[in-house]
């Protein structure tokens, strides 16, 4: 039987989350989804430096609102030292790695010999059991530990995106795997803890790309077969620069404060390193449902933030209206406007919907739903001129009994236009500027209709009397 799928995310919570880390979530997410595993957050904070708890809680958040739900941890690896000590004494006690005692200078000095002889720097082994057994240990300096990497042959593994790669054994140093304050260093960490995990697939960047044969090869000294690996292309900026904070790039949650939908981001995200077919908008089920590593790119994606937009939209118009009202609500108040103050958002979001990209922009078209528009005077004047002005006063009174329909409502508008030997499109936009403040609204009868009866004729009126 072969072993449950184990997957797991292991960002470092230095800075903040971008887009481009995150999506290093989301495809181990779904593969251990796809296939009834596990995925598992792993919060790797060795670098006391620079982690922070902000960083931690901004990751764990983005998570949460995008919907990637891990089943075990988040476990920190600052919380694993016993462990990781455990495992260095026991591969010190089976000749596994060794103590140097090389100095910086002596590092420093065989470096500078090394390149001075056009060779590449590397460590050259004097410290290893083997080479070492003449050398005393000298006093007063506290030793790295080395991991005892294999004498010629090599590495290879076939890469789930890139296909096979092959490393010789003696391109790698000894890997340092404790500093010499007795830290573990990261490489090791992250194998201690893809074995204890039982991590089967480890998909993440390809910055770790040229971690991965040192950490294969520590793996196989403890006795383990290594995970399945697939490192996924880095995202660029449309410029083709590696997307960062430097280039721009936004924390996550920035997405969810400025209106976009999870679904909308997780779409987006899967698409820049994924393909299923020409499938450009799909649901979170249905990229669990597709998800597979052999569609993963090979070749690094490209932000681009109208695309992001465009699959929102696409989203927002896919929602039920219910839902997409009640996600309306929180920017409707954040805007400072009082839902309950006018229609319901769900049909105030379906109208809006076709020509709106996020939440943000909604609420900002949905303002003169909510609150009384004062279109200046002068404005005003402008739009309500000669015919338009006895059109806009016959409506108001015709919108007294008035059956409210979107229908009638229409009907009379070009009524009123045409007795006054107006076209329907001057009328309109007199109305929308004397009831909305503005001269863009989706199409006047359906505004008219949601705003309902009483707010329309109280705001016709004090339009009305306002430019006389
Ligand atoms: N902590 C590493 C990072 O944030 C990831 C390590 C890994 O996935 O193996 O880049």
């Amino acid at each position: 039987m072969t072993p449950p799928i184990r997957t797991r995310f292991a960002p470092s919570p230095t800075g903040y989350i971008h887009l481009g880390n995150i999506r290093s979530a989301l495809f181990p997410w779904a593969f251990a989804r796809k296939h009834g595993g596990v995925f598992i957050l792993r919060i790797e904070d060795t670098d006391t430096e620079r982690s922070t708890s902000e960083a931690v809680d901004a990751i764990l958040g983005a998570m949460e609102w995008l919907g990637l739900d891990c089943d075990e941890g988040p476990y920190f690896q600052m919380e694993r030292m016993d462990r990781y000590r455990a495992v260095i004494a026991d591969m010190l006690a089976r000749g596994l790695a060794y103590r140097c005692y090389m100095t910086p200078a002596e590092l420093e000095q065989l470096r500078a010999a090394q390149m001075a002889r056009g060779e590449k720097p590397r460590y050259d082994g004097r410290w290893r059991p083997e080479n070492a057994v003449d050398n005393t240990p000298p006093s007063g300096i506290a030793p790295v530990i080395r991991f005892r990497n294999p004498v010629g042959g090599g590495v290879a593994w076939d890469d789930a995106v890139k296909g096979r790669i092959e490393i010789a054994n003696d391109e790698l140093d000894d890997l340092v795997i404790a500093r010499p304050d007795g830290t573990p260093t990261y490489n090791f960490c992250v194998v201690v803890d893809d074995l204890d995990m039982k991590i089967t697939h480890v998909i993440r960047g390809d910055d770790h790309v040229n971690n991965t044969p040192r950490q294969i090869n520590i793996f196989r000294a403890l006795g383990a077969d290594p995970p399945v690996y697939a490192h996924l292309p880095t995202v660029l900026t449309p410029e083709g620069e590696k997307l960062s904070k430097r280039h721009g790039a936004r924390s996550v949650l920035q997405y969810r404060d400025d209106g976009y939908l999870p679904e909308a981001v997780v779409n987006y995200l899967a698409r820049l390193g994924w393909a299923h077919g020409n499938d450009e908008i799909f649901s979170r089920e249905q990229f669990v449902a597709w998800f597979d590593l052999s569609g993963l790119s090979s070749s690094p994606g490209r932000f681009d933030s109208d695309k992001l937009k465009w699959v929102n939209q696409e989203h927002m118009k896919r929602l039920p209206e219910d839902e997409l009202g009640r996600r309306l609500v929180p920017f409707l108040e954040r805007a400072g406007l009082d839902v309950n103050a006018g229609p319901a958002p769900g049909p105030v979001a379906t109208l809006l919907r076709d020509r709106i990209a996020t939440l943000t922009e909604m609420a900002d078209a949905a303002h003169y739903f909510y609150a009384t528009p004062h279109p200046a005077r002068e404005t005003l004047a402008e739009y309500v001129a000669d015919g338009r002005r006895q059109a806009l006063a016959d409506l108001a009174a015709e919108f007294a009994t008035l059956d409210w329909r979107r229908e009638t409502i229409g009907t009379a508008l070009k009524a009123a236009a045409g007795r006054q030997g107006l076209k329907p499109p001057q009328v309109m936009m007199a109305m929308r500027m004397l009831v909305c403040g503005t001269p863009q609204t989706p199409a006047i009868d359906a505004v008219l209709t949601l705003l309902g009866r009483e707010t329309v004729r109280a705001r016709l009126a004090a339009g009305l009397e306002n430019v006389d």
